[in-house]
């Protein structure tokens, strides 16, 4: 099996870039759905609170127990539980089921203010709090999700001013309703680079921290480095003749004579299949003819091979975005942080 390399300084870098935006570490959620992003959770959850991270969002109750350990609060995205806990709060994503959270629960009401996915809508912010309160749940904080952050349109703008209005109206419905005072969330990745002053009580960021971030040009942020290697082992070589066929369904041909080795991944460790014939690995080699399960085909012969250090490379050959090439990546695979 492959090998993934998690690099702290790398990380530590990025949260250092992103501490420059929210002003203190504080104010930094950071977001740890699918096995953090494919780098794996427990690694992640001690990196970052070796670096004085105490905030961290999920997105299961499963995901927000194993991590309980290492922070002060933990947002779950999309789970209802059975139980309440003290650190770990719950979304509201629809005014639906509120009646189905225990009594005493901490909750976050999710509004939408443009992206449709999930939340109540804007104009069922009063009944919300009020339902919210009859549940008898302890609502803390209100927020949104922006769909189009790191687009070039005029999304983000719309959905930041929707959010203002939901802002203010929430503060009214706190303080008619007599709850205590509110915390408002809304930024990811993409949108905190955004802001040149951020000041909300919170940024969920998960794929800045990790390095991968992909934003147009002109909105470009500088210093984010990969925290991500994927390493593999060879397991064997041989020579093969120009016209030769290597791999399931012949498809890639030998050119000229030559030295091939095959490795030990492949979509069976969530390595893209479509990645096959042509994805060449930072040093330059090709990747021959198709992905198997568990072996990959390399026009090298070296023992340990650097597969990609940049996800949105690999994403490139695989028409897909880093985020997908990452989260692919199995739970089995050895994590080592160095
Ligand atoms: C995944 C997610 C984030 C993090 O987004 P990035 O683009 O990785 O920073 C933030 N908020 C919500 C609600 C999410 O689902």
């Amino acid at each position: 099996m492959a090998t993934i390399i998690l690099n702290k300084n790398n990380f530590f870098n990025n949260l250092d870039i992103i501490s420059k935006s929210t002003k203190t570490r504080d104010k930094i959620a950071l977001v740890l759905k699918d096995n953090a992003y494919g780098h794996g959770l427990l690694e992640v959850a001690s990196m970052a609170k070796e670096y004085g991270i105490s905030k961290a969002v999920v997105c299961s109750c499963k995901e927000a127990k194993l991590v309980d350990d290492f922070f002060e609060y933990i947002l779950v995205l999309g789970e209802i539980p059975t139980s309440k806990s003290d650190k770990i709060r719950y979304t509201i994503n629809d005014i639906k089921s509120i009646d189905k959270f225990p009594i005493g629960t901490k909750v976050e009401l999710k509004v939408d203010t443009g992206m449709h996915r999930n939340g109540i809508s804007m104009s069922e912010l009063e009944e919300a709090f009020i339902k919210t309160k009859e549940a008898g749940l302890l609502l803390e904080a209100v927020f949104t999700h922006h769909s189009s952050a790191d687009e070039l349109t005029s999304e983000w703008f719309w959905q930041k001013e929707n959010f203002k209005k939901v802002k203010e109206k929430s503060r009214m419905l706190a303080h008619e309703l007599g709850l205590g005072a509110l915390r408002f969330h809304s930024s990811n990745s993409a949108s905190l680079f955004r802001l040149t002053n951020f000041d909300e009580d919170m940024t969920r960021v998960g794929i800045a921290a990790y390095g991968c971030l992909e934003l147009p040009k002109a909105l470009q942020v500088d210093g984010l480095k990969p925290v991500l290697s994927l390493w593999a082992t060879r397991l064997s070589s041989r020579a093969v003749k120009a016209g030769e066929r290597v791999g399931y369904g012949g498809d890639y041909v030998a050119h000229r004579d030559c030295v091939i080795s095959n490795y030990n991944f492949g979509y069976g460790d969530g390595f893209l299949r479509a990645c096959a014939n042509g994805y060449v690995t930072p040093e330059g080699v090709e990747l021959l003819g198709r992905i198997s399960m568990d072996n990959s085909t390399f026009a090298t012969s070296k023992e340990k091979l650097l597969v990609f250090n940049d996800a949105r490379v690999v994403a490139k050959y695989a028409k897909t975005i880093g985020y997908e090439v990452l989260t692919a990546l199995k739970e089995k695979i050895k994590r080592e942080i160095v």
